[in-house]
């Protein structure tokens, strides 16, 4: 099946972070992280309805900037998602400009910013471009355990890992395909059209077993309906294929915890975009600086069980040097999943050093 899902990291592996995730079916996009985001263009960019970042880490968040810059004066709110501490940091990033003038715009642009707490609790606030951007405090409720939204078409999960502050991966969870079976409906004798679309719907929405489902069409001897249940629907007519997974982790302490936590969260992914800052022979720079090795990172990548991994967030010090840190990083995933390459095969790493990466 093709995907519905494009994922792709904007500038490459050697870039700021920032993932871009294309929901074509919804005509909208997500971003993890939001670092320079120039690349992406003002109509993707536009796209996207929720930005969930990492930590606030300047290489993570300054896009936030150019996001800000193009929906001004559209009718275009975004919400962010992020660690503790993090609406204060959108409240000072919104405080470094002047804004006498936006309130007398004809169209209204929010900010909402969800800050979510270790113990899993979520802090919304509404920053409002009418009220030059002061803080509107909305409440805050608890989250079921690394679970931070729940929409008809996906779920993002998270995981806090630690990179001496609290710094969260995401996992996007497409919902089940439904699909219908026609030559069974036909056999039934039931005719495609609208109530397909309530049947969906109440799959998706998780509807008890018993909710009915009344088939209406017209034939030559008028109006007909049947009614079945949404079980009955289920075992006879419909075929439900897991959505895809999409992990993403970056900025984290060479731990076993946090080793762990990546590969709860990215467990049977179908693409792990994962950083490999250094080589293993810069393991102690990459300890001083909280981040990953590429050997590290390919270990924990094949224990996560992750059918396709990217390696990215590789630091500038290896410019032009990138095939060295995915040879690394293939070699340490091939070796915890127990193979070794052939000789050769490390060369088809999709990785390009100043180009995207296609995902
Ligand atoms: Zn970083
Ligand atoms: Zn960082």
């Amino acid at each position: 099946m093709t995907s519905a899902i494009q994922a792709e990291l904007v500038n490459g592996p050697f870039g700021d972070p920032a993932l871009v995730l294309d929901l074509a079916f919804e005509r909208r996009a997500l971003l993890f992280d939001i670092g320079d985001v120039a690349a992406l263009g003002t109509r993707k960019l536009l796209r996207v309805s929720d930005v969930f970042v990492s930590h606030a880490h300047m290489d993570h968040f300054a896009g936030f900037d150019r996001m800000l810059r193009v929906r001004l004066g559209r009718d275009a709110s975004v919400a962010l998602w992020g660690p503790p501490g993090f609406t204060d940091r959108v409240e000072a990033k919104l405080g470094a400009y002047t804004w006498n003038v936006i309130g007398g715009y004809a169209t209204e642009f929010v900010v909402t910013v969800h800050e979510v707490g270790l113990g899993w609790s979520l802090r919304t606030a509404r920053f409002g471009s009418r009220s030059a951007f002061a803080r509107e405090p909305l409440g805050e409720r608890s989250l079921p355990a690394g679970e931070l939204c729940r929409t008809p078409g996906y779920t993002v999960r998270a995981a806090f890992l630690d990179h001496r502050t609290p710094c969260l991966a995401f996992c996007l969870v497409e919902a089940d395909h439904i699909n219908i079976w026609k030559p069974r409906l036909e056999a039934l004798g039931l005719p495609t059209g609208p109530w397909l679309t309530e049947l969906r719907r109440a799959i998706r929405e998780g509807a008890p077993a018993e909710t009915p489902i009344k088939a209406r069409w017209r034939d030559r001897d008028g109006a007909r309906e049947r009614e079945f249940t949404v079980a009955e629907l289920v075992r006879d007519v419909v075929e439900l294929t897991p959505g895809q997974r999409i992990a993403y982790a970056t900025d984290a302490t060479m731990t076993e915890e946090n080793a762990a936590r990546i590969v709860a969260l990215a467990r049977d992914a179908d693409l792990l975009f994962i950083e490999a800052a250094f080589l293993e022979a810069d393991r102690d720079h990459a300890l001083r600086k909280a981040h990953m090795t590429a050997a590290f990172a390919g270990r924990v990548a094949a224990t996560s069980g992750a059918r396709r991994a990217v390696p990215f967030h590789f630091s500038t010090r290896y410019l032009g040097g990138g095939h060295r840190l995915a040879a690394e990083f293939e070699a340490a995933r091939a070796a915890a999943m127990g193979w070794q390459p052939p000789s050769g095969a490390l060369s088809s790493v999709p990785i390009r050093d100043d180009n995207r990466t296609d995902a």
